[in-house]
């Protein structure tokens, strides 16, 4: 049984076709990793995943656990198990770190017809969690983001992530800047949560973040479709020869 099924999905951004006929299939405790070159539409892939505004769908479908993803709204779509790495960068001055996991982990629980956990259970996990992704405990008082490094956001989506428990986790690994402690606290993230029930798509730019997290799936994106597909030795492929050997592919039809 498959944990996510995009079949032939056509999306479009300010009416520009983007995403062209895209087709994925990711079964429960897999990783698959998304390169391609820039431009290619993987981060758009992500934002049409978790419903932003502005995506729009013209035809395919996608099913999260059998159900139809594409009906739901951005909000259901978080309850229904998907995460987006990237989809809280923003900072929100005012509320703290810790009340904004609280309320996006009760609205889960909610959904599931689960009472709010406790603040003092949640203090707990949280503390945790800071422990875990290496940020100081003082950093859940912090205003979400609020004047966070790249690296410290890195570490807050991956402690958002460990208190979430998504079934399907998508990660957009567009900051290149990331030092390599940064990427190894990424990478242990994912592997600490990698489980038969929780599934990764992992979205890099480059090979290097592949010898921390260990991928049973790489998938080329290129034009908006994906034109290749292998495990993990193809990440050190096209590391080295880039993507330009894959315009002659047959599935590249443009
Ligand atoms: P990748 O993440 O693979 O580098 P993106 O998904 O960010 O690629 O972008 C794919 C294409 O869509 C690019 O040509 C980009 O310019 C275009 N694009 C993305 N967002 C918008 C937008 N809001 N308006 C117009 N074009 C966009
Ligand atoms: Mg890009
Ligand atoms: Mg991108």
């Amino acid at each position: 049984k498959s944990l996510l099924t995009i079949k032939d999905l056509h999306a479009s951004v300010e009416e520009k076709q983007i995403i062209k006929g895209l087709s994925l299939d990711v079964k429960p405790g897999e990783v698959h990793a998304i390169m391609g070159p820039n431009g290619a539409g993987k981060s758009t892939l992500g934002y049409v995943l978790s419903g932003r505004d502005g995506y729009h769908v013209e035809s395919g479908s996608v099913a999260l656990d059998g159900d139809d993803l594409l009906a739901m709204e951005t909000e259901e779509r978080a309850r229904a198990g998907l995460f987006l790495a990237f989809q809280y960068p923003v900072e929100i001055p005012g509320v703290s770190n810790l009340e904004f996991l609280k309320a996006a982990v009760d609205a889960q629980r909610q959904a599931r017809g689960e009472d709010p956990v406790t603040s003092a259970d949640f203090l707990k996990e949280a503390k945790a969690a800071c422990k875990q992704v290496n940020l100081p405990v003082a950093f859940l008082k912090r205003g979400v983001n609020e004047g966070f490094s790249g690296g410290e956001k890195k570490r807050n989506e991956l402690m958002q992530m460990l208190l979430l428990k998504p079934k399907l986790c998508i990660l957009d690994e567009t900051d290149s800047g990331l030092d390599i402690d940064a990427l190894q606290v990424v990478a242990e993230g994912v592997n600490s949560q990698r489980s038969d029930d929780r599934s990764f798509i992992v979205v890099t730019h480059y090979q290097r973040l592949l010898d921390y997290i260990k991928p049973d799936f790489v998938h080329v994106l290129s034009g908006g479709k994906i034109v290749k597909s292998g495990d993990a030795s193809l990440a050190l492929e096209l590391e080295a020869q880039g993507y330009a050997w894959l315009q002659n592919e047959p599935a590249e039809d443009e």
